[in-house]
């Protein structure tokens, strides 16, 4: 029920602050609501998913998956700029994401790619780092079929989550990319800014997305690395959204903080799994749902990294966030002083 913008949910919550009350309460009953509200296909134009859901074929869907997700730091503007570039330069060949990874086999392929992917700059990387990215990604198909396949391989069907898996595709990749050297394809430092393995403790959130989008399977998540996809080889178990790992920002990090999800300061690999280990009490088999919804929350200005009453006063998360909650505190204190 909303009364002029507030809900009865949030009267009570602002009644609790102001006779100092402290209630400690479900946050499935108010973090699904955000997740049926934000989790919808309207809002894909603001995400760099958008981009793969424009492709139909699960080759191209892969391809174009991996490119956008890797290219997912820096400002949303950016980003879209530097997808639709890269998507451009390929176009340029004649030929479709997949039909031009398969092209890498040949080295007329491989001249064709470096010749359109020349100049190509995205913040710390250039275009040569995305030719060695391609290069990889066609050995992985060469040898499983799909990037997918090959990190399914590696997933044991009992691992907690993903993390080790991928940390073995990266290294596969790393022997590879060796091979490559040697052969006097050598690859620049900004390189490795594409490739963050949980080993290393990173909070890999771009890989942790590329994931999200490519097991879960709905109006916003492909399904690609589930099992039945044709990515995948017949009779092959694909991931389960269960293994999967919370992608923190900048937004879905403090938000998670706001909410309690974890009291690190530092988000880290170690945080993304404990966040993702709270979520499971919202829902224990598809605990990264929420990420697309929380994600809006930052992107859209919904909720603002400080304190604005008209903002949070509106917002379903007000009765089990830690932040808004000070900061009406110390709003009531003042007015109560004065
Ligand atoms: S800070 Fe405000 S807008 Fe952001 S999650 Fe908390 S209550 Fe919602």
């Amino acid at each position: 029920m909303s009364m002029g913008g507030l809900t009865l949910s949030n009267r009570i919550a602002l009644k609790d602050v102001k006779n100092k009350r402290s209630v400690r309460l479900p946050l499935k009953n108010f973090i699904d609501p955000v997740f049926e509200k934000y989790h919808r296909s309207t809002y894909l134009n603001s995400d760099p998913l958008e981009f793969v859901h424009r492709f139909t074929d699960p080759w191209d869907q892969e391809a174009v998956a991996l490119f956008s997700a890797v290219l997912a730091y820096g400002n949303v503007k950016q980003i879209r700029k530097s997808i639709t570039d890269l998507l451009e330069r390929i176009e340029s060949l004649g030929l479709s994401p997949a039909a031009m990874i398969r092209s890498l086999k040949a080295t007329s392929g491989r001249e064709s790619f470096l010749r359109v992917i020349a100049g190509f700059i995205h913040r710390f990387n250039v275009g040569h780092d995305f030719y060695l990215f391609s290069r990889l990604i066609s050995r992985s198909w060469e040898r499983h079929g799909s990037f997918g396949a090959h990190l399914v391989s590696l997933v044991a069907i009992d691992d907690s989550d993903f993390g080790p898996g991928l940390s073995r595709a990266f290294l596969d990749w790393e022997a590879w990319g060796k091979e490559f050297s040697e052969a006097g394809e050598k690859s620049n430092r900004s390189f490795g800014y594409l490739i963050t393995s949980p080993t290393d403790g990173s909070t890999c959130k771009r890989w942790c997305m590329l994931l999200r989008w490519m097991v879960r399977k709905d109006e916003i998540d492909l399904g690609l690395w589930a099992t039945g996809s044709p990515l995948l080889p017949i009779g092959r178990m694909g991931l389960n959204p269960g293994q999967l790992v919370m992608p923190l920002d900048t937004h879905t990090g403090r938000i998670s903080q706001y909410l309690g999800l974890t009291s690190r300061k530092s988000l880290n690999w170690k945080a993304a799994v404990e966040i993702t280990h709270e979520l499971r009490k919202c829902d224990p088999l598809d605990p990264v749902k929420y990420d697309f919804a929380l994600c809006r929350l930052g992107i859209l200005d919904l909720c603002q990294s400080r304190f604005r009453v008209e903002i949070c006063q509106t917002c379903d998360l007000l009765r089990v966030c830690r932040f808004a909650q000070k900061g009406l505190s110390s709003r009531a204190s003042r007015s109560t002083r004065s």
